[in-house]
C-alpha cells in the first residue's frame, strides 16, 4: 500500500486547561474534526498511538527529569517554565504524542509523509522543559531512527517562528543530525542555543520575503547533507494575526511554505514526519484553518488517500 495518509491522533492531545489559559488546547479537537467534517480524511486516517516505552524516552532524555515527570515532582519554577501545571493526564499526553511521532516515522517510510496532530514540542531539552514542550518529540524519534539504524542522516526543517533551541542543544554534538531553525530573531526564546543552521528573520517579515528565505536554504540542504529523512515542524505562528509571532505571513503565503517544502520533499524523494508547533492567533478557527492547510497540501502533493 502506498496511498495512506496517516495522522496520528489520541483524544488524550486535548488536555484541559485552567480556565482562561494561554494556550489554544482545543485546536487539537478542531483540527481532525474540520478535516473529517469537510471529507479530507476518513476516520481510518486517525490513528491513536500507545504509550512510548520509558527506555524510548531515556535515549533523549535524563533519567532525572523523566523520573520528575512521572513522579509529579517539577517544582514550581520548573512547571512555570512550561506553562502547564504537572498531572498525570499531562504526562501521559506526552508520552503518547512522542509515539504518535514515532509512528509517523514508519508511516512515512512507507507513503513518503505522515503527520501528528501535535508535537514539533522543540523547546524541550534533554533536562527540562519549557515553553509548553515538556518532551522533544523530534528529537525522541530522531534518535529511535538512528538506534535502530533506519537512517542515518536526519534533517529538522523547523518553521515555528520560534527557534527550535531544545532541538539544536540535544544534537548540538550528533553530526547524523542537521538542526535548521528558521525563525523571528527578536522572538522568543532570547536565549538562542546554536543549530547547524540558523535564519532568524526580522519582525514584520512578508510572504514574498519569507519564502524567498526558505527557497534560498532548504534545496540547498537537501543537497549538500542529503538526509535520509526529514522532520517539518509546521508551526503557524508566523501568521500576521499571531499573538507571539511579530511577522507579517498571510493565511496564503502560510500555505505557500508547507507547499513549498513538500514539494520539495518530494522532489528529492525524502520521507517526513510532520508535528504541528506552535499557533496563537487570536480567532482559533484561523489557527484550525492554517493547520488543516498543513494536512489538505500532504494529501494532495503525495496523493495520499
Ligand atoms: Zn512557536
Amino acid at each position: 500500500m502506498s496511498d495512506y495518509l496517516h495522522i496520528a491522533f489520541d483524544p488524550i492531545y486535548a488536555h484541559p486547561l485552567p480556565e482562561g489559559h494561554r494556550f489554544p488546547m482545543l485546536k487539537y479537537e478542531l483540527i481532525p474534526g474540520q478535516l473529517l467534517h469537510e471529507g479530507t480524511i476518513q476516520s481510518r486516517n486517525l490513528v491513536r498511538p500507545v504509550l512510548c516505552a520509558d527506555e524510548i524516552v531515556l535515549w533523549t532524555h535524563t533519567e532525572d527529569y523523566i523520573s520528575k515527570l512521572k513522579g509529579q515532582t517539577l517544582s514550581a519554577k520548573e512547571q512555570r517554565h512550561i506553562g502547564f501545571p504537572q498531572s498525570p493526564a499531562l504526562t501521559e499526553r506526552e508520552w503518547v504524542i512522542v509515539q504518535g511521532t514515532i509512528d509517523c516515522c514508519l508511516a512515512a517510510f512507507k507513503h513518503g509523509v505522515a503527520l501528528n496532530v501535535a508535537g514539533g514540542t522543540h523547546h524541550a531539552f534533554a533536562d527540562r522543559g519549557e515553553g509548553f514542550c515538556l518532551l522533544n518529540d523530534f528529537a525522541v524519534a530522531a534518535n529511535y531512527l538512528l538506534h535502530y539504524k533506519m537512517v542515518e542522516r536526519i534533517l529538522i526543517v523547523d518553521l515555528d517562528v520560534h527557534q527550535g533551541n531544545g532541538t539544536a542543544a540535544i544534537f548540538s554534538n550528533d553530526p547524523r543530525v542537521f538542526t535548521f531553525s528558521m525563525h523571528g530573531e527578536r522572538n522568543y526564546p532570547f536565549h538562542k542555543e546554536k543549530s547547524d543552521l540558523d535564519i532568524g528573520l526580522p519582525d514584520g517579515i512578508d510572504d514574498g520575503k519569507y519564502l524567498e528565505c526558505l527557497q534560498n536554504a532548504l534545496p540547498a540542504l537537501l543537497e549538500s547533507f542529503n538526509p535520509q529523512f526529514v522532520f517539518y515542524l509546521a508551526g503557524v505562528d508566523i501568521l500576521s494575526t499571531d499573538k507571539f509571532g511579530k511577522l507579517n505571513i498571510s493565511m496564503a503565503g502560510c500555505k505557500e511554505r508547507d507547499r513549498y517544502v513538500f514539494e520539495t520533499l518530494r522532489r528529492f524523494s525524502v520521507p517526513c514526519a510532520v508535528a504541528m508547533g506552535g499557533g496563537y492567533s487570536h480567532d482559533i478557527r484561523v489557527i484550525t484553518e492554517a493547520h488543516c492547510n498543513t494536512f489538505r497540501l500532504a494529501k494532495d502533493i503525495f496523493a495520499l488517500e
